[in-house]
């Protein structure tokens, strides 16, 4: 893991094509001693332009929802499996997700979460190692071995899958309110109610 140092990977070649797409490494944010881990799948063009994860559309969605679950931003840490936009925001290859997967343990045996939230099909698929229907499975639970170290994994589905589907909105907010219990952090206090935003 040479290029990596503590959680950020400065520089790295392993994936030609999305070196080629690429206009940085997008590595995780969030406080290096979280208790709530969340994995997306890849930066999309605002995550690939600011250098952040989840700062486009789908990062508000997900603000809004762990606004709701009483959870902040802040609080938590956000990465992705692969660290780099692949080309017109297609699923990154098998390829690429081993070519990226070292850091990405690397980076959750240095925060050691209490859970490990996976957003959506790419990065259940990933983790679980096994095909995952992201919809039925959302919120459940389960424990992985990463690195030899176990692991626990909670299904959730994609952020943006709530803006195709309303009705996934509450499939959301239920996961994210079963990852807080699991990291026992107490959303209720500083929480919003669902109507704060309208
Ligand atoms: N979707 C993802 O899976 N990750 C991001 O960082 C942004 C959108």
């Amino acid at each position: 893991m040479g290029e990596m140092e503590d959680f950020c990977v400065t520089e790295c070649t392993r994936c030609p094509a999305l070196v080629d797409s690429r206009s940085q490494i997008v590595n995780g944010t969030g406080p290096e001693d979280a208790d709530i881990l969340f994995v997306g799948e890849g930066p999309g063009a605002q995550e690939d332009s600011q250098g952040e994860p989840f700062v486009g559309r789908s990062g508000s969605v997900l603000d809004d929802q762990l606004r709701i679950v009483g959870l902040d931003r802040d609080s938590v840490r956000i990465t992705n499996c692969v660290r780099c936009r692949p080309p017109e925001n297609r699923d990154p290859n098998t390829d690429e997700l081993e070519n990226c997967r070292g850091y990405l343990e690397q980076e959750i045996d240095l925060l050691d979460p209490d859970v490990i939230v996976t957003l959506g099909k790419v990065p259940s698929e990933h983790l679980l190692d096994r095909s995952v229907a992201v919809t039925k499975e959302a919120g459940s639970v389960e424990e992985i071995r990463l690195g030899g170290a176990p692991r626990r994994l909670l299904i959730c589905v994609h952020p943006a899958a709530t803006l195709y589907d309303r009705s996934q909105e509450e499939t959301f907010e239920s996961a994210l309110e079963r990852a807080a219990d699991l990291a026992g952090v107490d959303g209720s206090a500083g929480g919003q109610t669902r109507l704060d935003g309208f």
